[in-house]
């Protein structure tokens, strides 16, 4: 059995996924606040630390985001 820790809480945690059980639904309510706002502002959208602001969504979570299966045209914006 494969330990994986938590990106969000710390915790470890056996089962697939980013993050820990306790942590998917935020992370997938964040995960989804990503996507509408960049789907809103693709191109006003200069940095993460402006989408942090304005989102309440921390710059580490967004940084992960960017790396999950799925998003790879988003992280092109951050280049
Ligand atoms: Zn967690």
């Amino acid at each position: 059995m494969e330990f994986k820790r938590c990106s969000r809480c710390g915790a470890f945690y056996t089962n697939q996924g980013y993050v820990c059980p306790k942590c998917t639904n935020k992370d997938n309510l964040e995960l989804s606040q990503f996507k509408t706002f960049v789907e809103k502002n693709g191109l006003e959208i200069n940095s993460l630390s402006q989408i942090s602001t304005q989102t309440g969504i921390s710059e580490k979570n967004l940084n992960r985001f960017l790396n999950y299966d799925g998003l790879e045209g988003y992280k092109k914006l951050f280049i």
